[in-house]
């Protein structure tokens, strides 16, 4: 890469990081408290949480920063100046942790924290990347349609492999978050990286609860950006099949047009003059639409080198001094 970011990652101190994006869960964090923090104290190993606030409207800062004044040996806050998504989020917590064991999971209480001892299980036995997968997903029909389908052109457009991709419930060794912090990636889909960067990766299936309270923070609109942001973060199979089907239409219309010129050159067929002339047309327009695939691959490409710009600004980072 041509450009880098000056992103580097923090020593581990610790063996447990958990990593929690937060956007308007002022309903959630009392409960997400209370059922999180006596699972972390159960296991008897030191451990910090680290949330970060992602620009949220409603009291959710309020509601970290008296956690952080409650818990302050375990509990880190970032607080970002804006909403810039729950990947970014999470990448900016990624940078910031301590611990040896790094896990993710949704503010909303759709990830069980009861469920953590499961994937810490998993870490033992020697992977470096636990993905959960959602059993009996409470969510929408609509929403787990549509998410079938994206695993579908996933699967075919990229080498990942996971059972579901939109479970956030993730345990993930050092080695994988320090490649992720290095690679300085944005728009990026943070599970997905975390697999191009294990060796040694597992599933394993965790219980799902429908949203504690509130709505989901993602319209329609920001699922199709974040599943594109899969696919064109991930493979440029999408540009290599217009391009491939742009350069079918050029045969096919070239073929069109011998065919045409052989009936009037040599049957003296005159009736088709129209369908010549549309024969070329088709002939020069499927030329252009190769050569709009062949920029757009280049494009593309640089894409790929040149994303280089701030991704995030972090208003105030709450932590207890080391
Ligand atoms: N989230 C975030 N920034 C956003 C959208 C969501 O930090 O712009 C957080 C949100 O608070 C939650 C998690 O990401 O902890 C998943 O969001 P949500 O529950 O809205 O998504 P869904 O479960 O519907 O996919
Ligand atoms: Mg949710």
């Amino acid at each position: 890469m041509v450009f880098k970011f000056f992103v580097s990652t923090t020593p581990s101190t610790l063996p447990l990081s958990i990593v929690i994006p937060v956007y308007n869960e002022e309903l959630n964090l009392p409960t997400l408290f209370a059922r999180l923090y006596p699972v972390l104290d159960a296991l008897g190993r030191r451990y910090e949480v680290i949330f970060t606030n992602d620009g949220s409207h409603d009291r959710s800062i309020a509601l970290l920063k008296a956690q952080h004044a409650a818990r302050p040996d375990v509990t880190r806050v970032i607080d970002f100046n804006a909403n810039y998504g729950q990947h970014m989020a999470i990448m900016a917590a990624f940078e910031r942790v301590r611990g040896d064991v790094i896990i993710t999971l949704d503010a909303d209480l759709q990830n069980p924290p009861e469920e953590i001892p499961k994937l810490l299980e998993q870490i033992a036995a020697g992977h470096d990347y636990v993905g959960g997968y959602r059993l009996n997903r409470q969510d929408s029909l609509f929403r787990t349609y549509a998410s079938k389908i994206i695993n579908f052109v996933r699967e075919k457009t990229t080498s990942i492999e996971m059972t579901d991709q939109g479970c956030m419930l993730r345990a993930y060794s050092r080695q994988v978050i320090d490649a992720i912090v290095r690679s300085g990636a944005i728009n990026t889909f943070i599970p997905a990286l975390a697999y191009s960067f294990a060796s040694n990766p597992a599933e394993v299936g965790v219980k799902h609860e429908e949203r504690h309270a509130g709505v989901s923070n993602y319209s329609f609109y920001m699922l199709i950006r974040l599943n594109f942001d899969l696919i064109t973060g991930f493979s440029l199979a999408p540009l290599q099949y217009f391009t491939m089907f742009a350069g079918l239409c050029s045969a096919g219309s070239f073929v069109l047009v011998l065919v045409l010129a052989y009936m009037r050159i040599f049957l003296h067929d005159d009736t088709n003059g129209v369908f010549t002339l549309f024969g070329i047309l088709f002939f020069l327009l499927s030329v252009t639409m190769v050569g709009i695939g062949l920029i757009g691959e280049y494009v593309g490409r640089t894409y790929q080198v040149v994303r280089a710009r701030q991704r995030y600004f972090v208003k105030e980072i709450l932590e207890a001094k080391e």
